[in-house]
């Protein structure tokens, strides 16, 4: 009888450690984050998003479900830089060790990211709502998207390092996709002769630093506070003055003062979205690129 129930034991030990070996639960602060580990892992991970990339990253609403989730992972991915410190207290909440800050299953992939906007100063409540550890939107740089992925693939090998190779090649692959769009964006950027861009939040700073476009104003005066009539009346001269090439709007704010600078200073403002799921066109992050760069080089030849 006791050998029947320590062979019972044995099968259900078996079943469960292949199960946690052959595939990780994985749960991500942002859609694009899962995007790139499903890249990686394909079939090894079940994956899982907290927020969508049609919110607005900087607003997510919880839930009780994202709870549910963090209990069950083997793994969390967070974009860091304060972006998602909500969440903190759902990791805490769940009781989850295995993810806890400083453990193996919490990966934060911004740390070897080489931060734009880091505040010199000291912050205060007159900045609007600053990142106090700079500019957290690094993910549109397709520099820092290859960092993610190498740091995704590093981690899943120590998870799972039966699989290692396997999510070596699969990063391999993708770092050259990539490689091969990136010359082709370049080259289409390289046609603009008017490289002056704006945006209405202060999104787009990896991915015109890496571009080589130059970002000269925002609808937002400081960062998530509405412009005031003032300030609109100061954006409207500085822009005419300026005539950037285009107004990139991000599709989470209302476009209220966009169409009203855009009609003022005769510029176009093009409607784009920041993140994989964004729209339902965009399901990778080659697409979400795509769509950027050809929001600004639409009339170039
Ligand atoms: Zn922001």
């Amino acid at each position: 009888m006791k050998r029947g129930i320590f062979f019972i034991s044995l099968i259900l030990f078996n079943f469960c450690f292949s199960k946690v070996k052959d595939k990780i639960y994985v749960v991500t602060t942002t859609q694009d984050l899962a995007h790139f580990v499903s890249v990686i892992a394909e079939d090894k991970a079940e994956v899982i998003t907290l927020s969508y990339g049609w919110q607005n990253p900087h607003n997510v609403e919880l839930r009780p479900s994202m709870v549910a989730n963090i209990r069950k992972a083997d793994l969390i991915v967070r974009i860091g830089m304060d972006l998602d410190s909500w969440v903190d207290n759902l990791i805490f909440t769940s009781g989850n060790k295995k993810v806890f800050y400083g453990e193996v299953g919490n990966l934060d992939v911004s740390l070897r990211i080489k931060k734009l906007e880091v505040p010199q100063s000291k912050i205060d409540a007159s900045m609007g709502e600053i990142h106090i550890f700079g500019n957290p939107h690094y993910w549109l740089s397709p520099e820092n998207a290859k960092i993610i992925l190498e740091d995704i693939t590093e981690r899943l090998a120590i998870l799972m390092p039966d699989f290692k190779s396997y999510f070596e090649t699969n990063k391999n692959r993708y770092l050259k996709l990539l490689e091969e769009k990136v010359y082709i964006w370049k080259e289409k950027i390289a046609k603009i002769n008017n490289k002056k861009v704006v945006s209405y939040h202060k999104s787009f700073a990896y991915f015109c630093d890496f571009f080589g476009l130059k970002e000269i104003a925002t609808l937002e005066p400081k960062p998530s506070v509405p412009p005031s009539p003032k300030y609109i009346k100061y954006l409207i001269e500085k822009l005419k003055d300026e005539k950037p090439t285009v107004i990139l709007h991000e599709n989470f704010y209302s476009t209220k003062y966009t169409d009203f600078v855009s009609k003022s200073v005769g510029v176009r403002y093009e409607v784009v979205a920041l993140s994989v799921g964004g729209s339902k066109e965009i399901k990778d992050y080659i697409t979400l690129i795509d769509t950027i760069i050809e929001a600004i080089c639409k009339y170039e030849k």
